[in-house]
């Protein structure tokens, strides 16, 4: 498909010409180092933190599906980072209440370390921590070189379909957000959190992986084929995390600026971004719910101090060696947070988990759009295997 692009308006320049920009050349070097090999190796860091909390659990699970012969009875609290939801709803539950929930209390604190790291350094989770975002990433570049080899140009969506589908992961979110925060006070949370299917929400995640339905392992391929041609097709329309964050990332006031004065409009940055923003026609800073804070447009600036993170409140540029402490500051700050205050570890019983696993395929989600009906089983199910917890004896 040809389409003219508006020279008398390069900021809009259209977006899926974006990716077939070609960059001038030559141009001076800059001798700052870049931070792309810190970020890769946080993303490499944490992809193995997480396949080592895969493996933990593993075990764990393997400890009540064999009565205790085999694996190990200890739970990685790192597991809470991938139970996003239930997160989020304790920290409502803290701010309405002041209690901090022990179902999950690693996430409690893991989802304020990524709210924090939104805050400081935009949507910076999902390029530098999130293992999805480093799966997408690396899908996405392998979809690209096959596609730059066969049809020498990148694989994009025209601009008519790329919005619309961007919409999807905010109505998602919207929905979330009216489920949870319009319809929910704090005794709805406490008897969501309290709730066996809560408490046990890890184990069936597990197994909803381990067991997979055949529906679920298309739905999975579809999105990785998609994903190979269409750049983080997960991550860029449908992830709601992704969303969230992208909204709160507009409030950082680290953002990235173009120096006009400066700059040489050779595109290299354009080219660079992997969310497909017109970097070099930004008027002053990168303003964007899609920027993932991975800096590969400063990596690729040719230039000194031309493009840049600019602190927006002190107009201090950030400099590129301080980025990965930030990152890494921010976040462990949190976890760190939780370990010292003895709210790492859930306070689930041995008990309480051999009940709720044995029964895992009838504790349902104890609220949500079933039927009255529906929901009445699921309560009553829920506390059908509270009151199944042998009662510990008094000391
Ligand atoms: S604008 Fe820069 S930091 Fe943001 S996503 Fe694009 S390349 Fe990454
Ligand atoms: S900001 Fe840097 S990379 Fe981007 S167009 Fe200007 S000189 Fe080129």
């Amino acid at each position: 498909m040809t389409e003219k692009i508006d020279t008398k308006k390069e900021t809009i320049i259209i977006d899926h010409k974006i990716d077939q920009i070609k960059p001038k050349k030559p141009i001076r070097k800059e001798r700052e180092g870049k931070v792309q090999p810190s970020r890769l190796w946080s993303q490499f860091a944490f992809a193995l933190i997480s396949i080592w909390i895969g493996v933990e659990f593993y075990y764990f699970t393997q400890y009540f599906e064999t009565g205790g012969s085999a694996g190990s009875f200890y739970r990685p609290p790192g597991v809470d980072a991938f139970l996003p939801i239930s997160s989020m709803m304790s920290v409502y539950y803290f701010a309405l209440t002041g209690d901090l929930h022990q179902a999950h209390p690693a996430g409690f604190f893991i989802f304020l370390g990524i709210l924090s790291l939104s805050f400081v350094l935009g949507k910076s989770f999902c390029s530098w921590v999130c293992p999805v975002g480093t799966i997408s990433e690396a899908i996405g570049d392998f979809g690209e070189a096959i596609w730059l080899k066969i049809f020498k140009r990148k694989p994009t969506l025209p601009r008519w379909l790329d919005y619309p589908l961007r919409s999807i992961k905010y109505l998602l979110l919207g929905f979330l957000f009216i489920a949870v925060f319009f319809s929910m006070g704090a005794v709805a949370l406490k008897a969501f959190l309290d709730s066996p299917y809560n408490i046990i929400s890890d184990v069936k995640m597990y197994y909803f992986f381990a067991d997979i339905s055949q529906f679920a392992l298309i739905v999975i391929a579809v999105l990785f084929l998609l994903s190979v041609f269409i750049r983080s097709f997960w991550c860029r329309y449908l992830c709601p995390y992704g969303a969230f964050l992208g909204v709160v990332s507009l409030f950082s006031p680290l953002k990235i600026k173009r120096n006009t004065e400066k700059c040489t409009s050779c595109h290299l940055c354009t080219i660079a971004c992997p969310s497909r923003i017109n970097v070099e026609n930004v008027k002053k800073y990168v303003i964007s719910d899609e920027c993932t804070s991975c800096l590969k447009c400063v990596d690729a600036c040719p230039l000194r101090d031309t493009l840049y993170v600019e602190n927006i409140i002190t107009k201090k540029k950030v400099k590129k060696k301080a980025i990965t402490p930030l990152v890494f500051g921010t976040f462990f700050l949190f976890v760190g947070l939780g370990i010292v205050t003895g709210n790492w570890q859930n306070k689930v019983t041995k008990e309480e988990y051999e009940v709720y696993i044995e029964m895992k395929n009838s504790l349902g989600h104890p609220t949500g759009v079933q039927s009255k009906r529906e929901l009445e089983i699921m309560e009553q199910r829920n506390r059908e295997a509270k009151e199944r917890v042998p009662v510990k004896p008094q000391k």
